[in-house]
């Protein structure tokens, strides 16, 4: 049995540790939040009073916190780098900016402990079902520890690269992911005012070169994939504060690297335009209807 520090036990954190206490690991558990962390107490993990106090005797520290304001808080500030236990190995599974996961892997670095970005994808369902993916970043070590833990809350765990590999490899899915919904939109209301039916559109460019997940297994309109939110009003699914936040990283990152991304660039405003129109609980596809120009 493993003894896991989980810290950030929320929306997608209290379903990851509840399936490592489903696994028969150990979990001390903490959140600033008392009302994140008493259900997962009552699932079977033990309570801690302080980040510090969870990681004292911990093998793995598992962090699931909101931004990397709150990663490097608790990693670096006297936090986690001062109290945790010798040879503990850090997995840090926020979706936070590459900068920061930078800079916590080389304080961790320093201070003797093998670090890994791991954010996830696969929404909340993919944590209580225990089948998020795992874009991970760091040393081969590090990835090698990591996988039996991660096994336990995830079904795809890959390797990127190094330091800020999870990281960037999710914002540049992500990134990719909101320009291609967004080009499925427009093609799906530029044949509507065209006077096309939506199905016998969708039949063609699913086959045809235009092709992409966003078509076929996410399909904006309802009817041709019965699974999507489009199909139920565009609830469930990716909301848009979570696109456009995985998008303002891309941006963020774009402009540190030097990368030019004129249409991430846009996608952000756009989300942002949506977002602000109130929809920001909207799964991201509804889009869409702000492309129509109704509300
Ligand atoms: P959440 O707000 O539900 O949970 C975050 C938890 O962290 C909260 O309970 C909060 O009290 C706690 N917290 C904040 N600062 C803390 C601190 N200093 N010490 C201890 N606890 C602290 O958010 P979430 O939906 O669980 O998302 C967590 C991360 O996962 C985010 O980075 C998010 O972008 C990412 N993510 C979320 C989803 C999703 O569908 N919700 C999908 C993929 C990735």
């Amino acid at each position: 049995m493993t003894h896991i520090a989980f810290i950030g036990v929320g929306n997608m954190g209290g379903p990851m540790a509840r399936n490592l206490l489903k696994a028969s690991e150990r979990v001390t558990a903490f959140d600033l939040s008392a009302e994140a962390l008493e259900p997962l107490v009552g699932a079977g993990a033990a309570k801690a009073s302080t980040v510090n106090d969870a990681v004292k005797d911990a093998d793995v520290v598992i962090t699931m916190l909101p931004a990397g304001q709150h990663v490097r808080s608790v990693y670096l500030d006297n936090g986690i780098l001062g109290a945790g236990k010798k040879g503990a190995l850090l997995i840090d599974s926020s979706t936070i900016d590459v900068d920061s996961a930078r800079a916590v892997h080389a304080a961790a670095e320093k201070a003797g402990f093998d670090f890994l970005d791991a954010p996830v994808s696969g929404g909340t369902g993919g944590a209580e079902a225990g089948t998020l993916a795992f874009m991970c970043g760091g040393s081969e070590k590090a990835f090698g520890r990591a996988q039996p833990v991660l096994e336990k809350m995830g079904k795809r765990i890959v390797h990127a690269g190094g330091p800020g590999a999870g990281q960037a490899a999710k914002i540049c899915n992500n990134m990719l992911l909101a320009i291609s919904m967004i080009g499925t939109c427009e093609a799906f209301v530029l044949g509507e005012k065209l006077g096309l039916d939506p199905q016998k559109l969708f039949d063609i460019m699913s086959a045809a070169s235009g092709q992409c997940w966003s078509l076929t297994t996410y399909c904006p309109v309802p009817g041709p994939v019965p699974a999507s939110p489009a199909n139920r009003a565009y609830s469930g699914g990716f909301a848009t504060a979570l696109m456009l936040k995985d998008l303002k990283l891309s941006q963020t990152a774009a402009q540190s690297a030097g990368a030019v991304t004129p249409l991430g660039a846009e996608a952000a405003q756009l989300y942002s335009l949506f977002a602000n129109q109130g929809r920001a609980n909207v799964d991201f596809s509804g889009i869409i209807e702000m492309l129509r120009g109704i509300r």
